[in-house]
């Protein structure tokens, strides 16, 4: 029975490959599928696109952007309609990746369950960050490549997680770059300045940057910020600086990139290559 299973999923997404390869001529996509992927994709500008169901924002030249989330499993239909009423459907299938898991026991009651104060101001960042990754703006800098924001060693990666008394955390999402307070930290792109926030009750020092269609970047930890909300800033430009401020061990840069609410994978931003 679950071989038969395995086999007509395996016919499908062949179906859906055939499909698409019939048509695809025009339609363009990244080709990373993995789970926590951020995936471009270029179309001609007066045709719609729709992910599973849901309609997509297509740029002036045709660039669009979406993602799989870190525990993505079932397959994605993304589908390409023209104005003249021809449809491209393409099944994108998640490939499926290993995360480091860590087990910690006899942690302390105290430590698990932090205070209602603390509560409270959690509640009021996470509104302000909501807001910020709501956004989605017409600028296309996620089709046009991503450098990373500063030279350091990399010291925690997207996806890992730790489990307390047995209990799994939020697993980590960002890039950790070991750096010094006050290192320079630049924007990995083209970019408007959608939020900072010098004191956020975990995060510390927070800045979220707009790359375009729901894409974003988040800096965690900060010790300053060089630019202020509503500024345009560009590929490489110094916006912030290092720090250990909020709930961090130490200095370092905490690197996050979103689509929207989904959290996505910085490492597999920095390997997107603009298509043409
Ligand atoms: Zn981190």
């Amino acid at each position: 029975m679950v071989k038969q299973c395995t086999l007509l999923l395996k016919l499908s997404f062949i179906t859906g490959l055939l499909i698409s390869q019939a048509l695809s001529a025009k339609t363009l996509l990244s080709e990373q599928f993995f789970q926590g992927a951020l995936i471009v994709g270029k179309t001609s500008p007066d045709n719609k696109v729709t992910l599973n169901g849901k309609s997509i924002k297509v740029s002036k030249n045709g660039d669009y952007a979406l993602g799989f989330s870190r525990d993505e499993k079932n397959n994605s239909e993304l589908i390409i309609l023209s104005p003249n009423g021809a449809a491209e459907k393409r099944i994108l299938k998640p490939l499926k990746r290993e995360y480091n898991i860590q087990r910690v026991e006899g942690i302390a009651k105290s430590i698990m369950n932090p205070n209602k104060k603390a509560n409270i101001r959690v509640g009021e960042d996470n509104k302000k960050i909501k807001a910020a990754r709501k956004v989605d703006s017409n600028l296309t800098a996620f089709a046009k490549g991503f450098v990373a924001p500063i030279e350091g060693i990399i010291t925690g990666v997207y996806g890992s997680q730790r489990y307390y008394n047995g209990v799994p955390k939020t697993p980590h999402y960002g890039l950790d770059y070991a750096g010094k307070t006050g290192d320079p930290v630049k924007s990995p792109a083209d970019g408007t300045i959608l939020m900072f926030v010098p004191d956020m009750f975990y995060s510390g020092g927070t800045m979220i940057i707009d790359h375009g269609h729901g894409v974003s970047s988040t800096f965690l930890h900060l010790s300053d910020s060089y630019v202020s909300v509503g500024d345009k800033v560009s590929k490489g430009q110094l916006v912030a600086a290092v720090g250990a401020s909020g709930r961090a061990t130490g200095p370092h840069l905490d690197w996050r990139i979103n689509w929207f609410n989904m959290r996505l994978d910085p490492e597999l931003v920095l390997k997107l290559k603009p298509l043409k």
